[in-house]
C-alpha cells in the first residue's frame, strides 16, 4: 500500500480519530469510516487501538505506530488511559464530541473547510467543561453512533449553524488551564496537586468547589454546566494553594452542624467523602482519605 500525501497535518493533543477524520474529510470522503473502508481498516478498530488497523493506517499515513499508539484512548480493565492518566470511566466520554466552537472557527478559515479544524484529547475529559484558550463553555454534540462522535470533521460539518453562533463566556478559571496543562505537559504547575494523580486531584478539586459553593449535600447529579465551572474555580482556588489551604476549608467544612451519614467522613463531609470514597483504592485518594479522617478526628 502505498503513503498517501497528508493534507493535513497530526496536530499535538490530536486524538487519533481526529486525524483520521479530517484526513478522510480532505479526500473528499463523507465519512472516517467510509475512508476506512476504501482502506480496508476499521475506523471503528482504529478508535479502539486494534494493532491491525493501527497498523494500516500506519501504513498510509507513514506516521510510525508508536506515534500513533501515544494518541490513542484505550481501555484497560475498567480505566480508560488519556495521555498515560489513568481516568474510571465516568470522567471520559467517548460518546459524545465536545468543542470550542471558538477554536473550530479560527482553523475553519473563509471556505468553511471542515477538514481544518482538529479535536483536542483534553475535550473528552468530562469535567473539562471550558475552553482553556477562550474561555467559553464547550458545546456537546452526540452522533448516532460512537464512530460519528469521533468523527470531528462530521461534526463540524453536520453542526457548522450552532458552532457559528458560539457559546456562553465564562468568567477565566485556573481549574481548566491546570487539567490542560496537567494532561498535556505532565505538570500543572501546583506542587501539592502535582504529586496527586490526575483524576484524584480534579475530582477532589471540583466536589470541594461545589461543597463550598452549595452546600455539604450538593446535589451533583443536577449542575449545570456553568455551576460545575464555578464550582472548580472555587475548588482549584484552595487546592492550589496546598496542603494548609485544604486541610484549614475541610476544617471549616466540618465543623458545620451535620446529623447524617454512616461514618466519621461520611458525617464530617458529606457528599465530598461519598466521591472520595468510591476510589479509596486507588493511588492519590488513600492521602485524600487520610487528610479526611485526621480534620474530622480533630
Ligand atoms: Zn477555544
Amino acid at each position: 500500500m502505498s503513503v498517501l500525501h497528508l493534507a493535513v497535518k497530526f496536530n499535538a493533543g490530536e486524538p487519533i480519530g481526529s486525524f483520521c477524520s479530517r484526513l478522510a474529510a480532505a479526500y473528499g470522503q463523507s465519512s472516517a469510516s467510509y475512508f476506512a473502508e476504501l482502506f480496508h481498516f476499521s475506523f471503528r478498530g482504529l478508535l479502539n487501538g486494534e494493532p491491525r488497523d493501527v497498523a494500516i493506517f500506519s501504513e498510509i499515513t507513514g506516521i510510525p505506530v508508536g506515534r500513533l499508539q501515544n494518541r490513542l484512548i484505550v481501555q484497560e480493565g475498567n480505566k480508560v488511559r488519556v495521555n498515560g492518566h489513568l481516568f474510571a470511566r465516568r470522567f471520559v466520554d467517548p460518546l459524545r464530541c465536545k468543542l470550542c466552537p471558538q477554536c473550530v472557527m479560527e482553523r475553519l478559515g473563509l471556505y468553511r473547510n471542515c477538514a481544518r479544524p482538529h479535536a483536542k484529547v483534553e475535550w473528552m475529559l468530562k469535567p473539562m467543561r471550558c475552553c482553556s484558550v477562550h474561555d467559553c463553555e464547550l458545546i456537546t454534540f452526540k452522533g448516532r453512533t460512537w464512530q460519528e462522535s469521533a468523527d470531528f470533521a462530521w461534526v463540524v460539518r453536520e453542526n457548522l449553524k450552532l458552532i457559528e453562533r458560539g457559546a456562553d463566556r465564562v468568567e477565566p478559571t485556573s481549574f481548566h488551564r491546570y487539567l490542560s496543562s496537567r494532561l498535556m505537559e505532565g505538570v500543572g504547575g501546583y506542587n501539592w496537586l502535582d504529586a496527586l494523580p490526575l483524576q484524584t486531584a480534579i475530582h477532589f478539586t471540583e466536589t470541594l468547589g461545589a461543597v463550598i459553593r452549595h452546600g455539604i449535600e450538593p446535589d451533583l447529579e443536577t449542575l449545570t454546566t456553568s455551576e460545575w465551572i464555578d464550582a472548580g474555580r472555587e475548588g482549584i482556588a484552595v487546592t492550589s494553594a496546598g496542603l494548609d489551604a485544604v486541610e484549614r476549608v475541610l476544617g471549616e467544612i466540618a465543623s458545620r452542624p451535620m446529623s447524617r451519614g454512616r461514618n466519621l467522613l461520611t458525617t464530617a463531609f458529606g457528599r465530598l467523602a461519598v466521591e472520595v470514597l468510591e476510589f479509596e483504592n486507588d493511588p492519590g485518594y488513600r492521602e485524600i482519605v487520610s487528610v479526611m479522617n485526621a480534620v474530622a478526628a480533630d
